[in-house]
């Protein structure tokens, strides 16, 4: 299994903080899991702007013309595109089935993202990581699942 680093307590939010999730350790408790920051793994600090996915261009996925963005506008999509392919690789490095991850993030998020107008409406669909798992066979689900 693979998850999100910040749902077990690593500070790699993009506000320095962590997700730190009791009942996602409850349900790691007994199982083997590798932890990933797709963010960090795409060469984004940490502390970093928050970012958003925009113009998701109904696939409810990063396409070829959507992007992400931070906060302030600059174009991050290149560091979430490599973060993606970062996490895929230790996925597989690891045999990783199955990833569990933070719900709602650009990267991470399994069913909501935010809309790109960082007013904090959120709208159905896949981070870039999420995504590329998927897309990998691996089944994603989010910490709201459990
Ligand atoms: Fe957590 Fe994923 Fe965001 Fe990293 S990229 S802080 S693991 S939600």
């Amino acid at each position: 299994m693979i998850v999100s680093a910040c749902l077990v307590g690593v500070n790699c939010k993009y506000n320095g903080g962590n997700n730190d999730n009791a009942k996602v350790k409850e349900f790691l408790k007994d199982k083997p899991y590798v932890i990933i920051c797709p963010e960090q793994l795409g060469g984004l600090t940490t502390p970093r702007k928050p970012s958003e996915i925009d113009k998701i261009d109904g696939k409810e996925v990063l396409s070829e013309n959507s992007k992400v963005i931070s906060c302030e506008y600059k174009d991050v999509t290149e560091n979430f595109i490599k973060g993606a392919k970062e996490s895929l690789k230790i996925a597989k490095m690891f045999n990783c089935k199955q990833a569990l991850l933070k719900e709602g993030s650009p990267s991470c998020g399994c069913n909501l993202i935010y809309d790109g107008t960082f007013t904090g409406n959120k709208i159905s669909g896949m981070g870039v990581t999420a995504a590329l798992f998927k897309e990998n066979n691996i089944e994603v689900f989010s910490e709201k699942e459990l």
